[in-house]
C-alpha cells in the first residue's frame, strides 16, 4: 500500500481562511464613531463582563453562549485555563469549553477591566471596543491576563426602539504569573556556568536554539531560579538576525519586539525601525547582561528520553569536542520550520548557469548584478 506523505497538522493558508471565514461587517451606520469615547467604551464593556462573569459562575452554558458575537467568536488561551495553547471557535463550543476549564481552574471574582479600555474604529464596517482584562485562578493560584474585543450587534427592544447591545468576538487569555514561585530579578545577576571544559553536564533545562525565544525561556527560568542551558549552532547570540539579508529592518514599533528584564535602549524606540544588526545585538547584549548558559556552534547529534531515570540524554558536537548533557527537560526553541530552506527541484537546473539561490542565501542587490537570477519559491 503506498504511503501518503500529507502534512500534519495542514499547512495554513491564510488567503483560503480569509475566504471562508472573513472579518466580520457591520451594517453601515450602526455606530456613529463621533459618538463613542472611551468612557462609553469602557460602561459597555463592563455590562458585557457582568453578564460573563454571573453566566461563568453559574455555569450557565446558555447565558455564556450569549455573551458571543453569534456569527464569529474565537477563544484563544495560552495555559491560563487550559493549560495548553488553545483556540476554540463558536459560541457554544467556546461556553462549554470555559465552564469546564473554570471548574479546574476556579476564577476568584471573575474577569475584570485591567488598564484603559478603547473604542477601535477601524473602519466603517469594523469597530470595536478592545478590553484589556485581568483575572485570578486559585488552581494554581495565579494572576492570568488577556483581553476581549466586542462587537455591536442592533436587538429589537421591547419597546420597539432598537438596542446597540456588545458581543464578545474575540477572547484571549494567558497564564501570567504563578503565585507559588515568583520570579527574583536579582538572581539574573549570578555568574554563568562554566561549561567549557566538561565533557559532560547536568542541568535542570536542556534549550535546543539559542533565538529569541530561547534566551527569552533561559532568563525567565533562571529568575525562578530554575538552571537551563542552551545550544545553538550558530557561532554567536544574535546571528538569527545577524546572518540576515543587509536591508532586514523591522516595521513594527520596538515596544512590540521587547523581551523581559531588559529593553531596547532609549535610541532604538519609536519612531526608530530596528535593523537585523540592532536585533542581534540586543540578543549578545541580553545573553551578556544575564549571564546566560549558552554553547554556541553546538551541532545536535542525539537526543533520548531514559524513562526509567526520567530525564534527557543529549549528545552534541562543540569546537571544544563533544559533550554528553542530561537533563529533566528538553525544550526545542528552533524557530518557525527550523528555518529549512524549501528547494524544489526545477526541470533544467543544472543546464542553468546563472545564480540561482534561495532567498535564506540572499544577502543584498550586489551579488546578484550578474544576468540570470532565479527565484524560487
Ligand atoms: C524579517 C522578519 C521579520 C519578522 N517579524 C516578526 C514580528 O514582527 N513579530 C514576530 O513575532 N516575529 C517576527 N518574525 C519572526 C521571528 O523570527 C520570531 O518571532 C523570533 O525570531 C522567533 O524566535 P525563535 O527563538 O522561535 O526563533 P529564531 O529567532 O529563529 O531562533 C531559533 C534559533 O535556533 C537555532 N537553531 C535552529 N536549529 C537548530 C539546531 N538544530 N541546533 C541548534 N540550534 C538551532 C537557530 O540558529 C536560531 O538561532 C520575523 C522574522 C523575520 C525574518
Amino acid at each position: 500500500m503506498a504511503l501518503i506523505k500529507e502534512e500534519y497538522p495542514a499547512l495554513a493558508d491564510l488567503r483560503t481562511m480569509m475566504r471562508e471565514q472573513p472579518l466580520p461587517s457591520l451594517a453601515p451606520g450602526l455606530i456613529d464613531p463621533t459618538c463613542m469615547t472611551d468612557e462609553d467604551a469602557t460602561s459597555k464593556a463592563n455590562i458585557v463582563l457582568k453578564q460573563f462573569n454571573a453566566a461563568l459562575a453559574s455555569r450557565n452554558t446558555r447565558a455564556l453562549k450569549d455573551c458571543f458575537y453569534a456569527s464569529q467568536a474565537y477563544w484563544k488561551d495560552i495555559v491560563a485555563l487550559t493549560y495548553h495553547l488553545r483556540t476554540f471557535s463558536t459560541p457554544g463550543v467556546i461556553a462549554t469549553a470555559l465552564v469546564q476549564t473554570n471548574s479546574y481552574r476556579l476564577i476568584e471574582n471573575g474577569f475584570a477591566v485591567d488598564g484603559s479600555v478603547k473604542f477601535e474604529p477601524i473602519m466603517p464596517a469594523l469597530q470595536f471596543i478592545d478590553c484589556p482584562i485581568i483575572f485570578r485562578t486559585q488552581s494554581p493560584a495565579a494572576t492570568c491576563r488577556g483581553k476581549m474585543m466586542l462587537l455591536p450587534i442592533e436587538l429589537e427592544a421591547e419597546n420597539g426602539k432598537p438596542e446597540i447591545v456588545w458581543k464578545i468576538w474575540i477572547l484571549s487569555t494567558r497564564l501570567e504569573s504563578l503565585d507559588i514561585q515568583a520570579e527574583d530579578e536579582s538572581l539574573l545577576q549570578t555568574p554563568a556556568r562554566d561549561t567549557r571544559n566538561l565533557e559532560s553536564l547536568e542541568t535542570e533545562v536542556f534549550i535546543i536554539g539559542g533565538g529569541n525565544a530561547g534566551v527569552t525561556l533561559s532568563a525567565r527560568l533562571k529568575a525562578l531560579g530554575i538552571e537551563s542551558i542552551m545550544a545553538e549552532r550558530n557561532a554567536l547570540p544574535g546571528d538569527n538576525w545577524a546572518l540576515r539579508y543587509d536591508s532586514l529592518r523591522f516595521h513594527i514599533p520596538t515596544a512590540v519586539c521587547e523581551m523581559p528584564f531588559l529593553c531596547y535602549e532609549e535610541k532604538f524606540q519609536t519612531p526608530h525601525l530596528l535593523s537585523k544588526d540592532e536585533l542581534a545585538s540586543q540578543i549578545r547584549r541580553y545573553v551578556e547582561v544575564f549571564n546566560l548558559n549558552l554553547i554556541t556552534s553546538a551541532k545536535i547529534q542525539n537526543t533520548q528520553y531514559d524513562l526509567s531515570e526520567r530525564k534527557w540524554r543529549i549528545e552534541i558536537e562543540t569546537l571544544a569536542g563533544r559533550r554528553t548533557i542530561t537533563s529533566k527537560q528538553l525544550v526545542v526553541a528552533t524557530g518557525f520550520g527550523t528555518q529549512k530552506p524549501r528547494i524544489p527541484s526545477i526541470p533544467g537546473e543544472y543546464d542553468y548557469q546563472g545564480i540561482s539561490i534561495h532567498s535564506a542565501q540572499f544577502k543584498n542587490g550586489k551579488d546578484l548584478k550578474q544576468k540570470g537570477v532565479t527565484v524560487n519559491f
